[in-house]
């Protein structure tokens, strides 16, 4: 846990629990929806929205959407680099015409939009989250193909990392796959679709499926994640999200089992912006929020077994090679070897 002393050079201008008002958005966004009520500001000002969604192999790419309809495609975390492509250009085109913007990214992909960017801009709105680190796009294509793409009888229709079925603490990952069509498996090798995944969704908890262990075991993080330029508020973000982790203890009136986000204003823009836009909100101390969630300020350390992951990346299943890096990782932490 982080410990105060470690507190960043810079410390947000507030900090508040909050979340959007509707359930509904709550359930499917992967903390309490700040996004969404942020989104909803600036589309219903004319505004673009800058975000992560899936293309139709289920990589991560930014795109904008101008509608609120389309909202869902930028929704939820997705625990995968996303191409940033030419988003930075599109973004600059749409603030030279004044048009407002809201840019949600990496911290490092804010800081990246600010150097693009040269110049401040009153109409823009950047966002980034506390950010564990990204995995690489090749290690999620990996699992993709062996865990689920040869199995499943059925196209896949959506992919959540963080569904909140069980709840917001306990969260799962879920693909939902579409049975009205079948898949080359279903038609020309049944033997290839084991029985335990069928025609139905794939619902998988944290420690269950492979690839968020892999993820929260931080096995293939890009390299840079270990050592981010990006924390303690430098990327020039207006507004940092976050899930309002160990609210229960420090906050407990303001736990909701659908899901808090922690929101830091950063500048005093994001707090003009904040006053005009709904949200339910309450302040709260930034210390209260950084003492439950260590990244805000602390790269993950980097694992001996990374190098390994992905020398035997094309020879070893995923699955070994994730349970390989967790025993390996084990093994050295009961050792007491770094
Ligand atoms: C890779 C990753 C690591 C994270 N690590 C932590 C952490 O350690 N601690 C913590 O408290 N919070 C972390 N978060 C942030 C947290 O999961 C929520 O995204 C945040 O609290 C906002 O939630 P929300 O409910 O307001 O919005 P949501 O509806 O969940 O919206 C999420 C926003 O993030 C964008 N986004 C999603 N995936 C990506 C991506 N791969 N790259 C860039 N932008 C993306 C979406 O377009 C959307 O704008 C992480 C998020 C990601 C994507």
């Amino acid at each position: 846990m982080s410990q105060l002393h470690n507190l960043p050079l810079k410390i947000p201008l507030s900090c508040y629990a909050a979340k959007h008002r509707s359930k509904q958005v709550q359930l499917k966004s992967s903390s309490g929806g700040v996004f969404s009520s942020l989104a909803e500001y600036v589309l219903n000002n004319n505004g673009v929205v800058f975000g992560a969604a899936f293309d139709k192999n289920w990589n991560v790419f930014h795109k904008y959407i101008e509608h609120i309809e389309q909202l869902d495609e930028l929704r939820m975390s997705k625990y995968v680099q996303s191409t940033i492509g030419n988003s930075y250009k599109e973004a600059q085109s749409f603030l030279q015409t004044n048009r407002m913007v809201l840019f949600v990214g990496t911290p490092c992909q804010i800081h990246g939009l600010k150097l693009f960017l040269k110049k401040d801009y009153k109409n823009l709105l950047a966002v980034d989250f506390v950010c564990h680190g990204v995995p690489s796009k090749k290690v999620w294509q990996k699992y993709l193909k062996e865990c689920i793409i040869r199995k499943i009888k059925f196209p896949i229709q959506n992919i959540q990392f963080r569904n909140k079925r069980l709840s917001w603490e306990t969260y799962t990952f879920t693909i939902q796959v579409d049975s009205t069509k079948s898949t080359k498996n279903n038609k020309n090798n049944s033997s290839l679709t084991p029985s335990n995944v069928s025609n139905e969704d794939i619902n998988e908890t944290l420690h269950k499926n492979p690839f968020l262990r892999g993820f929260i075991h931080d096995l293939y993080l890009r390299p840079s994640c270990y050592t981010c330029k990006n924390k303690g508020f430098s990327s020039g973000s207006d507004i940092t999200l976050a899930d309002f982790w160990g609210i229960k203890e420090t906050y407990p009136h303001l736990f909701d089992k659908n899901g808090v986000s922690c929101l830091t204003v950063n500048t005093s823009q994001a707090k003009e912006y904040l006053a005009q836009i709904d949200i339910e909100k309450n302040q709260v101390k930034f210390e209260d929020a950084l003492r439950f969630n260590p990244s805000f300020i602390n790269s993950v350390k980097c694992p001996p077994f990374r190098k390994y992951f992905f020398k035997l990346m094309n020879k070893i299943e995923f699955k070994l090679l994730v349970l390989f890096g967790q025993v390996y990782n084990k093994m050295l932490r009961i050792l007491k070897i770094d």
